[in-house]
């Protein structure tokens, strides 16, 4: 692409295309958007022809890196005989061998596969289940969720009744249904385990579930806590009768080090919500997996059936690809793979955190986060000062307002880690002393 082409399509991009997440005022005035041309590995190559490291995976989802030759084939070859057929009253291969396989490699008892589209839906997928589980059940309806503070679930309203973060929640706050957001464990252990127990004991016979982002909170800045929150969750949940909805839509597939982040507690939820990594960054397409008790709660009159499917659930493509994922993961040990990465970002962020101006800094498995001093949440600027250092330097490590982080591809080769850890050191560096 000429630079003239290049200019031209901003330009008609900024007539046309409303963007995510984004003040368009901002973005019209002030933005030179990327032009991204394609993708290889951990790499995006802009329309200069610039190489630039992806920190975060496209929002967390090219796990094993952009167009790894084995998904696109898988997809091709799909392509050339299913694309697409609804899952109703139909199946097909794909939609089989993957169910079989994810339910495979799943926290024991989670034993049937229900498909959507993203992370918003098996999420939403998750609490209907739960609504519905409870309704015809005999102990009675139930009438609301808990969750934490800090919590992102997603984007559906549904699923926006959970969301623990101010901004993406106020405009929509009346609207809602009824959720209690309890303390994270985040923010102390002992305090979230006390509201926790105090909830359900108040309140048990009214609650359809806890949903929860197993150790560490993404969207609402990298949060992270202690396994002993989902050990004991899952013991309080079971002694009280309530559903634990474990959202593994960030964290799972390798992102902690473990191929579920509930595998550091050893704990098996009754409805486990998965996707982003789960199609490699190929296909939008996720699965809420449930335990045979919930499943057969569905049994029976017609009127019990979960009465829920999206148009494009359990696409052949997605299926396909997705079934691709696991055996690339098996194949290429990518989980066993992490530990030696996963050194080299906790070494930087543990370096970052002895810097004046760095309030905390953490990191798990291929995750690492720090919080820029200056006040908390997702409008903060300061975040955006690395995100430009760093961009200069080839690298793009889009933050969550003062939270700078990266979740780069789980394969990522070792010198493209390297050389991102090194720019988003010397990015933070300068950001920091010069203010
Ligand atoms: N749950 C979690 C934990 C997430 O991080 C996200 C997205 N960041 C979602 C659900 C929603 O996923 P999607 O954007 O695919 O709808």
């Amino acid at each position: 692409m000429t630079p003239e082409e290049r200019a031209d399509l901003v330009r008609r991009d900024k007539n046309v295309v409303w963007h995510p997440y984004t003040q368009m005022e901002h973005y019209r005035t002030e933005v030179e958007p990327l032009v991204i041309e394609r993708a290889s590995g951990s790499r995006l190559f802009d329309a200069d022809g610039r190489s630039i490291i992806d920190g975060n995976a496209s929002w967390w989802t090219s796990l094993l890196g952009h167009n790894h030759p084995r998904l696109v084939s898988a997809l091709t070859r799909q392509a050339a005989s299913l694309c697409h057929t609804s899952l109703a009253g139909i199946t097909h291969q794909p939609a089989v061998e993957f169910s079989e396989a994810l339910i495979k490699v799943s926290p024991n008892g989670l034993s049937h596969a229900f498909f959507s589209d993203n992370g918003s839906t098996a999420v939403e997928a998750a609490l209907k289940m739960a609504i519905q589980y409870f309704y015809q059940s005999a102990s009675g309806p139930r009438r609301k969720f808990l969750a934490l503070s800090h919590a992102f679930h997603g984007e559906t309203l549904g699923v926006t009744a959970l969301g623990g973060v101010d901004e993406f929640r106020a405009p929509f706050a009346p609207l809602v249904m009824p959720c209690e957001h309890l303390p994270s464990p985040a923010d102390g252990l002992e305090k979230a385990l006390g509201a926790l127990s105090r909830a359900l004991e108040e309140e048990a016979s009214d609650i359809c579930a806890l949903v929860i982002e197993p150790l560490i909170q993404g969207a609402g800045g990298m949060r992270m806590y202690d396994p002993e929150y989902l050990r004991q969750a899952r013991k309080l949940t079971r002694e009280h009768n309530v559903l634990l909805v474990v959202d593994e839509v960030f964290t799972g597939y390798g992102r902690t080090g473990k191929f579920w982040a509930c595998d550091h507690a050893e704990i098996a939820p009754d409805i486990l919500c998965t996707a982003k990594g789960l199609s490699g960054g190929v296909l939008p397409f996720a699965a809420t997996l449930a335990t045979n008790q919930v499943f057969e709660a569905f049994l029976g009159a017609s009127s019990r059936a979960f009465l829920y499917g999206h148009t494009y659930c359990g696409n052949p493509l997605g299926a396909a690809v997705a079934r691709e994922v696991l055996k690339i993961y098996s194949d290429e040990h990518v989980v066993e793979g992490i530990a030696q990465r996963s050194r080299l970002i906790e070494e930087t962020f543990q370096r970052l955190s002895t810097l004046e101006g760095v309030l905390d800094a953490r990191s798990l498995g291929m995750c690492g986060a720090l919080d820029l001093a200056g006040t908390r949440g997702y409008l903060e600027r300061g975040g955006w000062k690395v995100y430009e250092r760093a961009l200069k330097r080839g690298a793009y490590v889009r933050p969550l307002g003062n939270v700078v982080y990266v979740t780069p591809a789980l394969n990522i080769p070792i010198s493209d880690l390297e050389e991102l850890l090194f720019v988003l050191e010397q990015s933070v560096r300068e950001v920091v002393e010069s203010d």
